[in-house]
């Protein structure tokens, strides 16, 4: 399936800081067992382990938050994250994060947010469009093997579920000052054990309603009550669906909200006892919107080209019909018309070579 790999892609479901590379985990995290902050052998084990149920996985980014939370290391892995998406050939990448607060060491939300986009902003090896202006440099062909690779980045500010309202109001607030830099929606994602949809909703509804787009984690353990609140909501898209009922289904289904699918780390936690009754078999056969997605390539140890293969191979498409499955996911993306359009213009492009 060697042909996976050059095909353009597009990732709508990635977190910034479970998409680490491991080298660079294991380097920082060896400077601070250095400066006595941690026992180095002791985290070894922990990045470097690949079969983690959801609980440690939450468990992972608290100590990987601890490694990286600083504005140097938010910028480094920042860039690090684009530039392996592109390597990819990730043509359009939507990458999530949530701002953080550290006091100690002067980072406000706002603080970080800047460190993410002087990430972006540092990239030389690729041509990172992340500002929305229409006026933009034409694209190169990402695929012709001449013209450099060009990425197009759009941000996602993520609130964790262990956040108050005001808290998640705050990055509502941020989200909307930082448009003219790219950032186009807002995220709630989090232990889903933790925290209650009555306490986002004000934030999600203001967001919502000042034009943000807007996608949710929903259905990542059995929690009825929830999802059918998250689906009235009406999401733009919703992440998992691991624990949905037939009345999940039907919602879902009648409102058209696309799905952003996570093969790995449903399978890697477990909320999917296995791929062959993964629902991705049920919505593609429904053509219902749906959008292959890596999550954390760092934590779970993928790609999104591995992402694919696992699809082909667990159900059998074949290359014109994965080809389609990866262009279909323009419709899904908040990008603006004008880049939906050059996305299309890529994928015609490289169509020959599928169909
Ligand atoms: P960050 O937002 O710090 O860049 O990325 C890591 C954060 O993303 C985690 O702390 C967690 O809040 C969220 N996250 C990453 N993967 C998952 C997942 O599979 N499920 C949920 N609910 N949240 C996740």
């Amino acid at each position: 399936m060697e042909w996976i790999h050059p095909m353009p892609k597009i990732e709508l479901h990635a977190h910034l800081n479970g998409s680490i590379r491991d080298t660079t985990l294991l380097e920082l995290a060896r400077v601070l067992g250095e400066k006595g902050v941690i026992v180095f052998s002791d985290v070894e084990d922990v990045i470097q382990k690949n079969d983690r149920s959801l609980d440690e996985v939450f468990k992972l980014f608290d100590l990987i938050h601890m490694i990286t939370t600083d504005h140097q290391t938010v910028t480094r892995i920042t860039r690090e994250v684009v530039q392996d998406f592109a390597l990819e050939n990730v043509v359009y990448l939507e990458l999530r994060t949530t701002p953080k607060r550290n006091d100690s060491i002067g980072m406000s939300k706002r603080s970080y947010m800047e460190a993410v986009i002087k990430g972006l902003r540092s990239i030389s090896e690729v041509d990172v469009e992340f500002v929305a202006a229409p006026d933009s440099e034409k694209l190169h062909n990402s695929c012709d093997g001449v013209g450099r690779k060009k990425i197009y980045v759009r941000l996602l500010l993520s609130i964790d579920r262990r956040e108050t309202t005001e808290s998640a109001m705050e990055t509502v607030k941020l989200a909307l000052e930082m448009r003219n830099v790219g950032v186009v929606g807002i995220d709630l994602s989090g232990n889903p054990l933790v925290g209650e949809w009555s306490t986002f909703l004000p934030a999600l509804q203001f967001a919502k309603d000042s034009d943000l787009y807007i996608t949710l984690h929903c259905g990542e353990v059995p929690n009825p009550k929830e999802i059918q609140a998250m689906l009235d909501f009406k999401p733009h898209r919703v992440g998992h669906a691991c624990f949905f009922k037939d009345q999940d289904w039907e919602k879902l289904k009648s409102f058209r909200i696309p799905v952003e699918i996570c093969l790995s780390s449903n399978i890697i936690t477990k909320s999917i006892s296995s791929i062959d009754i993964h629902h991705f078999a049920d919505l593609y056969k429904a053509k219902h919107p749906l959008i292959i997605c890596t999550d954390d390539f760092g934590v779970f140890s993928t790609t999104l080209s591995n992402e694919y293969s696992l699809a082909v191979r667990s159900f059998g498409l074949g290359k014109r019909e994965t080809f389609a499955l990866a262009k279909s996911g323009i419709d899904a993306t908040f990008a603006e018309d004008e880049v939906k359009q050059q996305l299309g213009l890529i994928f015609d492009s490289a169509s020959p070579e599928y169909v």
